[in-house]
C-alpha cells in the first residue's frame, strides 16, 4: 500500500464531496508542483506542470485531467512512469508511481529544511 492510499484511507471517512486528497500540490500561476519520492534512491523531484498544455483532459468520467510521463531524478537513473489524476481545480485524485511515490508539499519542505 502507497502512501497515497493509506492518506486517502484516513480521509475517506470525511464525506466531503469529491475525494481530492489535499496537500499534494503547490499552485503556481499556470503551474503546479507535485512532488515525488524515488524508491530506488530517496530522492525528492519536484515536478512543474503547465496547466495549459501538459495537463491532459480526461479520457473517461471520474476526473477532470491527468498527466501521464517519464519522471527521472538527477541522483540515478530510475525512470518512473508517473499518471497522477486530477480534478477541475487540479487537485491530486488519484496516483500511480511505478518506481516512486508522491509526497505531500509539507514533507517536501520538511526534507529541504532538514
Ligand atoms: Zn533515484
Amino acid at each position: 500500500m502507497g502512501i497515497f492510499e493509506k492518506i486517502k484511507e484516513l480521509f475517506s471517512g470525511s464525506g466531503q464531496g469529491p475525494k481530492a486528497v489535499g496537500g499534494y500540490t503547490r499552485h503556481d500561476g499556470q503551474g503546479l508542483y507535485v512532488y515525488i519520492r524515488c524508491d530506488r534512491c530517496g530522492e525528492v523531484i519536484p515536478l512543474r506542470l503547465r496547466k495549459t498544455d501538459e495537463m491532459a483532459r480526461s479520457e473517461e468520467p471520474g476526473y477532470e485531467f491527468f498527466v501521464q510521463k517519464l519522471v527521472m531524478g538527477n541522483q540515478c537513473f530510475n525512470r518512473m512512469d508517473t499518471r497522477i489524476e486530477f480534478d477541475k481545480r487540479h487537485e491530486v485524485l488519484h496516483s500511480d508511481i511505478k518506481g516512486g511515490s508522491l509526497v505531500t508539499v509539507q514533507e517536501y519542505e520538511q526534507l529541504r529544511s532538514e
